[in-house]
């Protein structure tokens, strides 16, 4: 199973995907919640909310959805396809990007492997969700690549945060589609500029479709990872093969600064990076997670 964050009619809501369909968790929370005997139910509508509650487990979906008042409603609670994806963090305080992450990927760009993770921000304003389009400026000239990623959401604030207590501050995991403008990229390396706009323009970071909990997740570096360009596989790794595993980006990030509920950590992508052109349908894929779907407009 897994949580999305969706709007329909202009009001926002938690949904839930299940072996059976998909599902109004908002509304089900608050079934639950009188089911307990409470009058008047707190109404979570954002999934940065739940994730802020460390609510977004397995576990408590379980809990509410398992209750005797949530299924006898389960016919209503049912989502109809009329619904829009949104991204599952509306207003995420942080994206940050791991570069170099995986052997293969940073021998592809000739760059030497990093001593400790290597990390970088994407503006805010570049997140999008699954299904809308990745938009290409005209004036933008040179190439554009592709970039499937394993994100991290994060679910409990902390600095400083140890190896060993790391993953009590993930929420789950997610995909994003590290859209980089790769010859601005390179022009910016090369003069010792930052690598910020050619990963943040809008729209150059769909995240989605939603949040696999990470109690659902066995091992999060045993999982398929794949990205298609058009029906046509281009990258295929298993997060196995990452050179900094998730507990050690946790310390390192949280060692300069704060990591608060809510952010997304873009863990870095295998090899197989391509460019993108105008009329491209790109899916990225996770075990357990499906597909998130974003087509590229020029
Ligand atoms: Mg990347």
């Amino acid at each position: 199973l897994y949580f999305f964050s969706y709007s329909k009619d202009n009001v926002s809501g938690i949904g839930i995907k299940m072996d059976n369909g998909s599902f109004d968790f908002s509304s089900a929370l608050d079934i639950y919640q009188h089911s307990q005997g409470n009058a008047t139910p707190v109404s979570v509508t954002f999934l940065q909310v739940l994730v802020e509650m460390e609510f977004c487990s397995k576990e408590a979906a379980e809990e509410v959805m398992n209750n005797p008042w949530v299924q006898a409603k389960a016919g209503e609670l049912r989502l109809s396809s009329t619904i829009t994806i949104e991204p599952p963090i509306a207003r995420p305080g942080k994206i940050i990007g791991i570069g170099r992450n995986y052997k293969a990927h940073a021998a592809e760009l000739d760059h030497n492997l990093p001593e400790a993770p290597l990390f970088f921000s994407k503006a805010l304003t570049s997140l999008t969700a699954h299904n809308r389009p990745i938009i290409i400026p005209d004036w933008v000239t040179g190439r554009v690549d592709h970039e499937a990623e394993l994100g991290v959401v994060v679910t409990r604030e902390g600095r400083h945060i140890a190896e060993n207590d790391a993953m009590a501050h993930v929420a789950g995991y997610t995909l994003v589609n590290d859209i980089t403008a790769r010859d601005m990229q390179k022009t910016d390396l090369a003069e010792g500029a930052p690598w910020f706009r050619s990963k943040s323009m809008d729209t150059f970071c769909p995240v989605g479709p939603g949040i696999l909990p990470a109690d659902s997740v066995t091992d999060p570096h045993n999982l398929t990872i794949e990205l298609s360009v058009n029906g046509e596989t281009r990258q295929h790794a298993n997060t196995g093969d990452m050179l900094f595993s998730i507990p050690r980006l946790i310390a390192e990030i949280s060692k300069y600064m704060t990591l608060q509920p809510g952010d997304i950590i873009a863990t870095g992508t295998p090899e197989g990076v391509g460019p993108i052109e105008n009329g491209d349908l790109l899916e990225v894929s996770l075990q357990g997670l499906g597909t998130l779907k974003n087509t590229v407009q020029r």
